[in-house]
């Protein structure tokens, strides 16, 4: 093992383990009125009746438990966590700071227009930077992730075929794709056709040709693509789907590789989602707020979700009055905090921070494929982007598989790469480190990626049975999420 990088020291029991019977974690002061019996003030129905087993401990206990647990996580603060398409950038103290300040996070949603102009300001002119790095036209903020975004692109793709008098019944998405693209297309009422790619990880023209007749409402597609490789023909896709009358959707999930350097709408995009919480550096993970905002050319502006920030003389306000839209797409104004803490990445770097970003993004990755090309096998020759794909080709040989890499991994104090993703890579490892990672904690990567590589010849039974320096060994993932036993006392069928 090159260098022990543990960040997790401590055992811990269950919360219900440290439970004794009458200890309580507060203190009240005595009575001075007569008691009352809960159930005769308020009703039998408002009272909760005793949880059987609930824990009883102290509030040094509460503390320490949970403290302890959080020591657990492996988190960006803590190192590298280079899961490919999730581009897992360390997220700037100053987006937290601005975020925090008192008008912002005592807003209320139901704060009038007149009180709310600053807020307003503020997604006005997020909405105008994003529209620019996107090269479209009009951008709204309200969907709350990357798939929410998707949905609200494909809603307007059909308001507007409807509008133009052809309903169409398709959605093209390349094999490569992500997964929230097919689902999407479903959830919308789409079927959905696969594009191969061709040897080279890209879009096969020819067969998009074929596939691009007049039933085809839109292609979604990924640029760079989750194989990390630019879509070099992305203007001849477009051509070849406006011709047939259909839209070019983009998912910007990728736009770590783009920004400042080349805009969707320039490459003949109509409508495209941005993920917030990945290129914008806010928080990302665990199932916390996103934001998917979804940008659009002029053509598909009136379909956009309400209510729209419109400017007016007397300041900005909220336009309901848009007879074409598809209506609303979420409560409320999205999730604003995550806006504020992208507007602020935004603004803290200017354009030519945001471009030094990419170019950072692009060569940290080529990097990490240039230090591991002689160890692990390169299914594509392309340039890489912001993230590079390798297979387990040379450790199947061995009867080592992606995910015994991965898992090995966490013993070298790394969190894993994506594994197995995309699907037509046959074992992939896909690597994105992103442009927050300085050289040293990338050779480290590097090295420990290697070590692996050579621990994979001389002992693949250890790598099989990693990791071996945590708490549990391998759990059977797919029953922790079918039935995951939130109780001591559960056990599963
Ligand atoms: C992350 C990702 C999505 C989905 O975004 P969410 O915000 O997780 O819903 C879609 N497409 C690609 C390529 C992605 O990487």
């Amino acid at each position: 093992m090159t260098r022990v990088r543990q960040h997790q020291t401590q055992d811990e029991l269950l919360v219900f383990e440290r439970s004794s019977p009458g200890k309580v974690g507060y203190q009240l002061p005595a009575l001075d009125v007569p008691a009352a019996d809960p159930v005769e003030v308020l009703g039998k129905e408002r009272v909760r009746e005793s949880i059987d087993g609930f824990p009883e401990v102290s509030e040094v206990e509460v503390v320490r438990h949970f403290t302890r647990l959080s020591t657990w996580n492996y988190a960006i603060d803590l190192g590298l966590y280079p899961l490919g398409s999730c581009t897992m950038k360390y997220n700037p103290r100053l987006n937290e700071a601005v975020a925090r300040i008192e008008g912002i996070v005592d807003a209320h949603p139901y704060q009038p227009e007149s009180m709310a102009q600053g807020l307003l300001r503020i997604q006005r002119t997020l909405e105008t930077y994003l529209a620019d790095i996107a090269g479209m036209d009009a951008v709204t903020l309200q969907p709350a992730a990357g798939a929410h975004g998707e949905l609200t692109g494909l809603l307007m793709i059909r308001s507007y075929l409807e509008s133009q008098g052809s309903p169409r019944r398709v959605v093209l998405i390349p094999d490569s794709a992500h997964g929230t693209n097919p689902a999407t297309a479903a959830i919308a009422g789409y079927e959905t056709r696969e594009i191969p790619s061709n040897r080279e990880g890209m879009i096969d023209l020819a067969a998009l040709r074929l596939a691009a007749d007049d039933s085809v409402a839109a292609l979604m597609v990924t640029n760079p693509n989750t194989v990390g490789i630019f879509e070099r023909d992305i203007a001849a896709v477009a051509d070849i789907l406006h011709r047939q009358g259909a839209l070019l959707y983009v998912d910007g999930a990728n736009m770590n590789a783009l920004v400042g350097i080349a805009r969707p709408g320039d490459f003949g995009a109509d409508v495209m989602h941005l993920n917030l919480h990945k290129t914008f550096s806010t928080p990302h993970g665990g199932g916390g707020p996103g934001a998917g905002p979804v940008a659009v050319k002029a053509h598909l502006e009136s379909f956009l979700p309400v209510p729209r920030i419109r400017e007016e003389a007397g300041g900005l306000r909220y336009d309901w009055d848009r007879p074409k839209s598809i209506g609303r797409v979420r409560a409320f104004y999205g999730n604003f905090g995550v806006l504020v803490r992208a507007l602020a990445y935004i603004l803290a770097h200017g354009g030519d921070g945001l471009r030094n970003a990419t170019v950072d993004a692009v060569l940290n990755a080529s990097y990490i494929r240039r230090g591991l090309e002689d160890d692990y096998d390169l299914p594509y020759n392309a340039p890489s982007m912001h993230e590079c794909i390798f297979s387990d080709a040379r450790q199947a040989k061995y009867g080592v598989k992606t995910g015994d890499i991965a898992k090995r991994l966490i013993d070298h104090g790394f969190h894993p790469y994506t594994v197995s993703f995309p699907l037509i890579v046959r074992g992939a490892l896909m690597i994105e480190p992103t442009e927050t990672e300085s050289k040293q904690e990338l050779d480290e990567f590097i090295e420990a990626m290697r070590a692996i590589a050579r621990e994979v010849e001389a002992d693949p039974r250890l790598v099989r049975s990693a990791p071996v320096t945590t708490r549990t060994n391998r759990v059977d993932e797919t029953l922790a999420a079918r039935k995951p036993v939130l109780t001591w006392r559960g056990t599963p069928e």
